[in-house]
Protein backbone atom coordinates (compact mmCIF):
# COMPACT_ATOMS: atom_id res chain seq x y z
CA UNK A 1 0.00 0.00 0.00
CA UNK A 2 2.72 2.64 1.05
CA UNK A 3 4.79 1.67 -2.02
CA UNK A 4 1.79 2.19 -4.64
CA UNK A 5 1.26 5.55 -2.60
CA UNK A 6 4.86 6.51 -3.46
CA UNK A 7 4.51 5.61 -6.86
CA UNK A 8 1.45 7.91 -7.70
CA UNK A 9 2.90 10.87 -5.62
CA UNK A 10 6.43 10.61 -7.62
CA UNK A 11 3.93 10.31 -10.81
CA UNK A 12 2.05 13.60 -10.10
CA UNK A 13 5.57 15.00 -9.18
CA UNK A 14 7.13 13.79 -13.00
CA UNK A 15 3.68 15.11 -14.82
CA UNK A 16 4.40 18.52 -13.52
CA UNK A 17 7.59 18.81 -14.45
CA UNK A 18 7.17 17.74 -17.99
CA UNK A 19 4.23 20.11 -18.01
CA UNK A 20 6.22 23.11 -17.67
CA UNK A 21 9.16 22.37 -20.07
CA UNK A 22 6.66 21.92 -22.67
CA UNK A 23 7.44 25.20 -24.45
CA UNK A 24 3.97 26.41 -24.36
CA UNK A 25 3.01 30.55 -23.89
CA UNK A 26 2.01 29.78 -20.71
CA UNK A 27 5.55 28.14 -19.76
CA UNK A 28 6.37 28.92 -16.47
CA UNK A 29 3.26 30.19 -15.29
CA UNK A 30 1.48 28.04 -12.87
CA UNK A 31 -2.24 27.77 -14.26
CA UNK A 32 -1.06 24.16 -16.02
CA UNK A 33 -3.50 21.62 -15.22
CA UNK A 34 -1.14 18.40 -13.91
CA UNK A 35 -4.21 16.19 -12.73
CA UNK A 36 -4.96 14.27 -16.34
CA UNK A 37 -1.05 12.60 -16.32
CA UNK A 38 -2.07 9.37 -17.69
CA UNK A 39 -3.02 10.98 -20.99
CA UNK A 40 0.47 12.10 -21.25
CA UNK A 41 2.58 9.01 -22.89
CA UNK A 42 4.92 7.45 -20.67
CA UNK A 43 3.87 9.54 -17.21
CA UNK A 44 2.72 6.98 -14.22
CA UNK A 45 3.81 4.79 -16.28
CA UNK A 46 4.71 2.26 -13.11
CA UNK A 47 1.11 2.60 -12.06
CA UNK A 48 0.08 2.01 -15.48
CA UNK A 49 1.76 -1.29 -15.47
CA UNK A 50 -0.06 -1.98 -12.25
CA UNK A 51 -2.60 -1.40 -13.62
CA UNK A 52 -2.47 -3.52 -17.05
CA UNK A 53 -1.26 -6.53 -14.82
CA UNK A 54 -4.16 -6.28 -12.74
CA UNK A 55 -6.72 -6.34 -15.50
CA UNK A 56 -4.54 -9.30 -16.44
CA UNK A 57 -5.34 -11.05 -13.78
CA UNK A 58 -8.39 -10.70 -13.11
CA UNK A 59 -9.30 -11.22 -17.15
CA UNK A 60 -7.69 -14.67 -16.56
CA UNK A 61 -10.26 -15.09 -13.39
CA UNK A 62 -13.39 -14.41 -14.83
CA UNK A 63 -12.53 -16.20 -17.73
CA UNK A 64 -11.81 -19.39 -15.51
CA UNK A 65 -15.31 -18.99 -14.00
CA UNK A 66 -16.83 -19.46 -17.07
CA UNK A 67 -15.95 -23.16 -16.47
CA UNK A 68 -16.42 -22.94 -12.85
CA UNK A 69 -20.13 -21.64 -12.43
CA UNK A 70 -21.40 -24.35 -14.43
CA UNK A 71 -20.10 -27.03 -12.28
CA UNK A 72 -21.43 -24.83 -9.08
CA UNK A 73 -24.76 -24.49 -11.04
CA UNK A 74 -25.26 -28.77 -11.78
CA UNK A 75 -24.23 -29.36 -8.51
CA UNK A 76 -26.40 -27.32 -6.59
CA UNK A 77 -29.57 -28.74 -4.84
CA UNK A 78 -32.35 -25.95 -4.09
CA UNK A 79 -33.64 -24.29 -8.05
CA UNK A 80 -32.78 -20.73 -6.55
CA UNK A 81 -28.77 -21.22 -5.97
CA UNK A 82 -28.74 -23.23 -9.29
CA UNK A 83 -30.60 -20.19 -10.98
CA UNK A 84 -28.46 -17.71 -9.03
CA UNK A 85 -25.00 -19.29 -10.98
CA UNK A 86 -26.72 -19.64 -14.19
CA UNK A 87 -27.95 -15.58 -14.25
CA UNK A 88 -24.36 -15.31 -13.08
CA UNK A 89 -22.85 -16.52 -15.70
CA UNK A 90 -24.08 -14.51 -18.06
CA UNK A 91 -23.23 -11.64 -16.45
CA UNK A 92 -19.18 -13.08 -16.30
CA UNK A 93 -19.57 -12.95 -19.82
CA UNK A 94 -20.84 -9.59 -19.94
CA UNK A 95 -18.01 -8.48 -17.62
CA UNK A 96 -15.74 -10.31 -19.88
CA UNK A 97 -16.54 -8.30 -22.49
CA UNK A 98 -16.15 -5.38 -20.58
CA UNK A 99 -12.96 -6.33 -19.75
CA UNK A 100 -11.96 -6.58 -23.47
CA UNK A 101 -13.50 -2.68 -23.83
CA UNK A 102 -10.92 -1.58 -21.09
CA UNK A 103 -8.05 -3.01 -22.75
CA UNK A 104 -9.01 -1.71 -25.90
CA UNK A 105 -9.14 2.08 -24.58
CA UNK A 106 -5.57 1.36 -22.76
CA UNK A 107 -4.18 0.61 -26.69
CA UNK A 108 -3.41 -3.64 -25.60
CA UNK A 109 -4.38 -6.72 -26.62
CA UNK A 110 -6.66 -8.07 -24.13
CA UNK A 111 -4.48 -11.07 -22.25
CA UNK A 112 -4.75 -13.08 -19.25
CA UNK A 113 -2.37 -14.18 -16.40
CA UNK A 114 -2.97 -16.94 -14.17
CA UNK A 115 -4.61 -15.77 -11.22
CA UNK A 116 -3.65 -17.83 -8.84
CA UNK A 117 -5.90 -17.00 -6.30
CA UNK A 118 -9.14 -17.67 -8.46
CA UNK A 119 -7.49 -20.77 -9.24
CA UNK A 120 -7.32 -21.76 -5.64
CA UNK A 121 -11.01 -20.38 -4.88
CA UNK A 122 -12.13 -22.48 -7.80
CA UNK A 123 -10.60 -25.41 -5.99
CA UNK A 124 -11.94 -24.88 -2.81
CA UNK A 125 -15.72 -25.17 -4.66
CA UNK A 126 -14.63 -28.04 -6.01
CA UNK A 127 -13.90 -29.95 -2.86
CA UNK A 128 -16.88 -28.37 -1.33
CA UNK A 129 -18.78 -30.94 -4.20
CA UNK A 130 -16.71 -33.33 -3.44
CA UNK A 131 -17.23 -33.59 0.51
CA UNK A 132 -20.74 -32.83 0.61
CA UNK A 133 -23.56 -35.35 -0.66
CA UNK A 134 -25.69 -34.66 -3.81
CA UNK A 135 -29.27 -33.30 -3.20
CA UNK A 136 -28.51 -31.71 0.33
CA UNK A 137 -29.13 -28.45 1.56
CA UNK A 138 -25.63 -28.75 3.30
CA UNK A 139 -24.09 -28.43 0.09
CA UNK A 140 -25.58 -25.32 -0.91
CA UNK A 141 -24.51 -23.75 2.37
CA UNK A 142 -20.90 -25.27 1.28
CA UNK A 143 -21.23 -23.66 -2.15
CA UNK A 144 -22.26 -20.34 -0.78
CA UNK A 145 -19.57 -20.06 1.02
CA UNK A 146 -17.20 -21.26 -1.50
CA UNK A 147 -19.50 -18.54 -4.26
CA UNK A 148 -18.94 -15.88 -1.44
CA UNK A 149 -15.38 -16.03 -1.10
CA UNK A 150 -14.88 -15.69 -5.21
CA UNK A 151 -17.60 -12.68 -4.99
CA UNK A 152 -15.63 -11.01 -2.25
CA UNK A 153 -11.73 -11.25 -4.55
CA UNK A 154 -13.97 -9.64 -7.32
CA UNK A 155 -14.96 -6.96 -5.71
CA UNK A 156 -11.93 -6.10 -4.20
CA UNK A 157 -9.96 -6.45 -7.65
CA UNK A 158 -12.63 -4.34 -9.23
CA UNK A 159 -12.91 -1.67 -6.24
CA UNK A 160 -8.95 -1.70 -6.46
CA UNK A 161 -9.49 -1.06 -10.52
CA UNK A 162 -11.65 1.59 -9.68
CA UNK A 163 -10.20 3.60 -7.60
CA UNK A 164 -6.60 3.41 -9.55
CA UNK A 165 -7.99 4.21 -12.74
CA UNK A 166 -9.72 7.82 -10.80
CA UNK A 167 -6.57 8.00 -9.51
CA UNK A 168 -4.74 7.49 -13.45
CA UNK A 169 -7.26 10.45 -14.76
CA UNK A 170 -9.25 7.69 -16.53
CA UNK A 171 -12.98 8.56 -15.29
CA UNK A 172 -14.19 5.99 -18.41
CA UNK A 173 -11.89 3.26 -17.47
CA UNK A 174 -13.48 4.39 -13.40
CA UNK A 175 -16.59 3.92 -14.37
CA UNK A 176 -16.51 0.66 -16.42
CA UNK A 177 -14.50 -1.29 -13.43
CA UNK A 178 -17.37 0.66 -10.97
CA UNK A 179 -20.07 -0.99 -12.94
CA UNK A 180 -18.60 -4.21 -12.58
CA UNK A 181 -17.86 -3.45 -9.28
CA UNK A 182 -21.44 -3.03 -8.43
CA UNK A 183 -22.92 -6.32 -10.24
CA UNK A 184 -20.05 -8.24 -7.95
CA UNK A 185 -21.99 -6.46 -5.01
CA UNK A 186 -25.32 -7.42 -6.13
CA UNK A 187 -24.09 -10.95 -6.78
CA UNK A 188 -22.58 -11.20 -2.98
CA UNK A 189 -25.98 -9.60 -1.75
CA UNK A 190 -27.90 -12.01 -3.75
CA UNK A 191 -25.92 -15.43 -2.16
CA UNK A 192 -26.85 -13.86 1.29
CA UNK A 193 -30.01 -13.54 1.01
CA UNK A 194 -30.78 -17.02 0.09
CA UNK A 195 -28.49 -18.29 2.39
CA UNK A 196 -30.57 -16.33 5.23
CA UNK A 197 -34.21 -17.05 3.45
CA UNK A 198 -33.98 -20.64 3.36
CA UNK A 199 -31.07 -22.41 2.85
CA UNK A 200 -28.99 -22.51 5.93
CA UNK A 201 -32.13 -22.98 8.28
CA UNK A 202 -33.19 -25.98 6.02
CA UNK A 203 -29.46 -27.75 6.15
CA UNK A 204 -29.41 -27.86 10.42
CA UNK A 205 -32.39 -30.78 9.72
CA UNK A 206 -29.84 -32.78 7.93
FE1 LIG B 1 -17.01 -11.41 -12.13
ZN1 LIG C 1 -7.12 -12.48 -9.58
FE1 LIG D 1 -4.68 -12.79 -8.45
FE1 LIG E 1 -18.79 -12.43 -9.79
Amino acid sequence: MAQTKNKSASASGSASKSNSSSGSNNAGKTSNNTNHYSSQNGESGLLQELFLESMKDIYWAEKHLLKALPKMAKAATSEELKQSFVEHLEVTKEQITRLEQAFEMLGKKAQGKKCEAMDGLTKEADSIIEDTEKGTMTRDVGLIMAAQKVEHYEIATYGSLAQLAKTLGNNELADLMGQTLAEEKEADQLLTTIAENNINVEATTE
